[in-house]
């Protein structure tokens, strides 16, 4: 694309969770002198989002648990402020109390939000629909099963079968609702039966939707409809159907879409704009297609690349995509190197999944493309190298 803006000059951090705090961190690890500022909607400082669907919500973990270190003092952090719009011209960042932070280097790390099923308007509120995205989601979920007796997930990807998860050690009777089976996209079908397996083993209802389900009422959900017409009903209704790119406050830029917000190679958007974590998007190399992958490991490998590709430009490496994510489900711990294609086959390394302990290599057209362990112990570089040597 260019040079980078060197280690002078000003630099704003849109967003306030781990990508923009590991650029934060990355910008000034790697010499950057000039000011950084670190601008987040949440009235919180970071914390960190996989323990909300987990221990946040069985009751192991607390709000003061989940914080991430404190930033460092060199870093103007500002909570409870929103960029609203993105003049490059000018290079000026747009923030919802009318101010203006002008910038030599931007890095956008503004995430990703849940998708609803009711329209949603983020200055009306969510009209009761209940999702798990952010601190304060997870502690009201954890207060409102304090008090229920039934549930019922909307969704059957890892953030859905989490919660059900959760909320059945909890002793909620739990209902998954999903138009598909449920984690085939995530794990293929073969490990997907197994879980789904585990999870009716814990006396969960599973219910396919085809046709896709509403939500039926105002306030907050008491029952799913479904496109075939039959009405479940629970004290509480969780949506967990996806996530959206934030990428609204740079449309009258020019930036961002549906997809997320494109970056090169470098995750560099345009001359002195990168990106970084759920927000982005890459071509993937497979399918030709812009594709997010919006995993923990992936925002802080992102944002470590975007801050050296910010200050190098042509000269800093390339962003080398190693994905790597987790989830924890029906007493299962499973952690996934690679990437679980359609077509591929599965081979059981050690142990069984009947024995609850495995080390599973994908491989398709004899090449391994992911490996996975489920209450297994390896290293994780041991992990990665299963998944990508023969
Ligand atoms: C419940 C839950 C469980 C998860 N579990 C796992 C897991 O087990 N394993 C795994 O690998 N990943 C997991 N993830 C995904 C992981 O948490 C995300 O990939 C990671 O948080 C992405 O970080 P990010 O900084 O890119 O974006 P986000 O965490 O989405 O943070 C974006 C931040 O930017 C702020 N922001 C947005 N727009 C603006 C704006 N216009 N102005 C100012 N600030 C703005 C937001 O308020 C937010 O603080 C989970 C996610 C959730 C929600």
């Amino acid at each position: 694309m260019t040079g980078g803006i060197g280690t002078g000059g000003d630099i704003v951090v849109v967003g306030g969770s781990v990508a923009a705090v590991t650029a934060a961190d990355a910008l000034r690890q790697h010499g950057h002198e000039g000011s950084i500022t670190v601008v987040s909607e949440e009235r919180h400082a970071p914390y960190v989002r996989p323990p909300l669907s987990k221990g946040m919500l069985k009751g192991t973990e607390t709000p003061e648990s989940v914080f991430i270190s404190p930033l460092r003092a060199d870093v103007d952090f500002r909570t409870g402020s929103r960029a609203v719009g993105l003049d490059r011209g000018r290079r000026r960042v747009l923030l919802d109390g009318g101010e203006e932070l002008p910038y030599d280097g931007l890095v956008v790390a503004s995430g990703a939000r849940a998708r609803r099923l009711r329209p949603y308007d983020p200055q009306a509120g969510d009209a009761g629909e209940l999702v798990v995205r952010d601190l304060d989601d997870a502690v009201r979920l954890r207060a409102i099963f304090a008090e229920a007796a039934s549930l019922i997930v909307v969704g059957g990807g890892f953030l859905g079968m989490e919660i059900a998860s959760t909320a059945r050690g909890l002793g909620l009777d739990v209902t998954v609702v999903d138009q598909d089976p449920p984690l085939v996209r995530q794990f293929g079908a073969f490990l997907a039966e197994h879980m789904t397996r585990a999870a009716l083993d814990e006396g969960v209802r599973l219910v396919r939707a085809p046709g896709g389900v509403e939500l039926p009422g105002d306030g907050r959900p008491t029952a799913v409809r479904t496109s075939e017409g039959e009405l479940l009903e629970a004290d509480v209704v969780v949506s967990a159907v996806g996530d959206l790119p934030n990428v609204e406050w740079l449309a009258d830029a020019g930036l961002g879409g549906p997809a997320g917000l494109l970056v090169d190679e470098r995750c560099r958007v345009a001359p002195g704009i990168v990106a970084a974590g759920d927000v982005v998007a890459r071509v993937s190399e497979r399918t030709g297609r812009p594709r997010r992958s919006p995993h923990w490991g992936s925002a802080i490998a992102q944002a470590r690349s975007a801050a050296m590709a910010l200050l190098m430009g042509d000269e800093a490496p390339a962003y080398r995509p190693s994905p790597y994510y987790w989830t924890e489900q029906w007493g299962l711990d499973i952690k996934v190197c690679g990437e679980i294609m359609p077509g591929s086959t599965l081979n059981i390394l050690t142990g069984s999944l009947e024995a609850r302990s495995a080390l599973i290599q994908w491989t398709r057209d004899g090449a391994p493309v992911a490996a996975a362990t489920v209450n297994h112990r390896t290293p994780l570089a041991k992990l990665r190298k299963i998944a990508t040597t023969p």
